[in-house]
């Protein structure tokens, strides 16, 4: 170690399924920095172990202890390098992080990244839904009263969507994004991505419903969902199906508003009925 000289923090990427993901970028650092940084160490060990990787692992989390953060700037600053990896894929996309390579910034340390699997990416380069401009919105809240909120606020976004999702909340999440974004908008469901049951669903929102209702194993392992952004000529229409919504509510019963909206602007009749009787507070 050159004491004169500040360690690098490594940022390494890891497998989300299929060990020969592993870059050989990856294993080289591995064994080569004093310090592995790891979300769950025990979790780690498997992977170091598979890739004969003997080198001291410490837990990190960005909401753990406040001193390691500083334990680990402090190993950095006298010379030593670390590396940070995360139980799969890239850390800090929806994984521990964060907080170490801003603090590691603010002080003047290099940090570096070693590219390779990221489960987001890997779904979207495979979806067939435009990949130029997407928005990564990780995973949506648990509570369902804050996940729609969460969906209305994304209704009118005309970039692709996309999410991770929990294998026991994937149906309740897509019933939701039907009656938010629409029951035909497309999506398209990356299930244990390079894994043995890789799975890869697509079709409008209520298609996906229906095949993940049908076959339980649909609601298993790691899922990605992406779904297409509002595009513009439905975006307009969707403006105008509100307007038309709020005027005709003003006349009309829910129902009946509801389904000469869906006449008048083309829009799914269910759609604007739920929409009324949200209007109307009920
Ligand atoms: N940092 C990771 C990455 O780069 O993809 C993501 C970590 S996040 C805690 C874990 C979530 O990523 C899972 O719940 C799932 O939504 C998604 N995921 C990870 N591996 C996956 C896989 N092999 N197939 C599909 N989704 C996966």
């Amino acid at each position: 170690m050159d004491s004169n000289r500040t360690g690098v923090l490594t940022i390494v990427a890891t497998p989300i399924g299929n060990l020969n993901d592993m870059v050989p970028r990856a294993v080289q650092t591995l064994q080569s920095v004093s310090l592995i940084a790891c979300e769950d160490t025990r979790h780690s060990k498997k992977l170091l172990n598979h890739f004969s990787i003997d080198k001291p692992c410490i837990a990190y989390h960005d909401h753990g202890d406040r001193h390691m953060i500083e334990k680990l700037l402090l190993r950095l600053e006298k010379g030593e390098d670390v590396a940070l990896i995360s139980d799969a894929g890239t850390p800090l996309i929806s994984d521990p992080g964060y907080r170490l390579v801003a603090q590691a910034r603010s002080r003047g340390i290099t940090v570096v990244p070693v590219p390779g699997a990221c489960a987001a990416i890997a779904a979207l380069s495979v979806s067939g839904l435009p990949t130029d401009s997407f928005y990564f919105g990780g995973f949506l809240p648990a509570k369902t009263g804050q996940r729609k909120t969460a969906l209305n606020d994304l209704k009118a976004a005309t970039e692709t969507l996309v999410f991770y999702e929990a294998p026991h909340r994937i149906l309740e999440t897509v019933v939701d994004m039907a009656e938010i974004f629409g029951h035909q908008r497309q999506a398209f469901l990356a299930r244990e991505i390079s894994k043995t049951f890789e799975t890869f669903l697509q079709g409008s929102l209520d298609e996906l419903q229906q095949q993940i209702s049908l076959d339980t194993n649909q609601q298993r392992g790691e899922i990605v969902l992406v779904i297409a952004g509002e595009d513009e000529k439905s975006a307009n229409t969707s403006v105008d199906s509100d307007k038309v919504l709020r005027l005709l509510l003003k006349e009309l019963p829910a129902s009946k508003a509801a389904s000469l909206t869906a006449k008048i602007c083309g829009v799914d009749k269910k759609a604007m009925y739920q929409a009324a009787l949200e209007l109307q507070g009920k």
